[in-house]
């Protein structure tokens, strides 16, 4: 019933309220003291390889729990934090409690977990993310090559070389990168070997709605054809049903992500559920 009342106030909060100015002040005010007073957490889920169907590692997505309004999207609430520079602190607040959660996972459940954190466009202009990244890894003990981290196509052309110079002194920290969204995007696969990456995720909007449609089914196929030329992975985003899952295994998708295996999880919950799987298949 909590849930329901939860639910509800979001509902009223988006159909009455989004637009208005005093709302975007409100948002703003609150997000400005949700970091101190606890408001973020971390919800994950899992990512499968479709080959072995064991699970490989889990996105980290925060969420907010805002004391009146409940828990408001990421999608809501990042593009504010973007606007107004919170995102440097809540960024790095991500980072840390993604990389400690995930070393304390990988120690009590004695297997190697990958974490994918989201980063965003600013960043990568405006904090010094390769210094943050290796202070994180350092303070939490978590392995280089266990963290990925998701950037989106727009965020790479915006300045190549600043970009392509970031993303090189990353790799000698040894993290994964990866490229989000793909398939929404503009700069293709040509542009993106301009940078080290290890993989693409194929955008959900894509997977989801259009995997049945022939057309789409070949784009698909092609963008992972071209991806593996070019050695880099394909997750899959958006895996909502058997049928999908087949196809992309099929295709040679290396893993998949979704709805279908589970939905991002609060981190204890994560941990009972890959606790009580033998293997950790799904
Ligand atoms: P994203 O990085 O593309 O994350 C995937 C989104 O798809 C998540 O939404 C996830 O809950 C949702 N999803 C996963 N599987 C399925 C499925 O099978 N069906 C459907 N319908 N949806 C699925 P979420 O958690 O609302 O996050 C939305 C976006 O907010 C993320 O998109 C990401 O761009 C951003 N975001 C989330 N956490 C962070 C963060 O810590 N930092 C930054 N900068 N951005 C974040
Ligand atoms: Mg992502
Ligand atoms: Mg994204
Ligand atoms: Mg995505």
């Amino acid at each position: 019933r909590a849930k329901e009342a939860g639910r509800n106030r979001c509902c009223f909060y988006r159909m009455e309220m989004s637009e208005t100015a005093n709302v975007r002040r409100a948002l703003e005010d609150a997000l400005h003291r949700a970091l101190e007073r606890n408001e973020f957490v971390l919800h994950y889920q899992p990512r499968v390889n479709l080959t072995t169907m064991q699970c490989t590692g889990m996105e980290a997505l925060i969420r907010w729990n805002h004391p009146e309004l409940g828990q408001i999207p990421p999608l809501q609430f990042i593009p504010i934090a973007e606007e107004c520079g919170l995102i440097d602190a809540i960024g790095l607040w991500v980072l840390q409690e993604a990389c400690s959660q995930t070393q304390r996972l990988i120690n009590r459940l004695g297997i190697p977990l990958r974490v994918s954190v989201n980063i965003s466009a600013r960043q990568l202009t405006s904090v010094d993310l390769v210094k943050q990244v290796q202070q994180v890894l350092d303070e939490t003990g978590l392995p280089g090559d266990l963290l990925e981290l998701e950037l989106t196509e727009s965020m790479l052309i915006e300045d190549m070389a600043a970009s392509a110079a970031i993303l090189s002194a990353l790799k000698v920290l040894g993290v994964k990168l990866a490229v989000d969204d793909f398939g929404t995007g503009y700069c293709g696969l040509a542009y993106l070997q301009r940078f080290p990456l290890d993989g693409l995720k194929l955008d959900r909007s894509f997977v989801t709605e259009n995997a049945k449609d022939k057309q789409t089914l070949n784009v698909i196929k092609a963008f992972i054809d071209l991806a593996h030329a070019l050695d880099l992975s394909v997750v899959a985003e958006g895996v909502e049903t058997h049928e999908v899952q087949e196809i992309l295994r099929n295709f040679c998708c290396d893993e998949g992500q979704g709805y279908l295996f589970a939905k991002p999880l609060p981190c204890h919950e994560l941990e009972g559920m890959l606790a009580s799987f033998s293997h950790i298949t799904f």
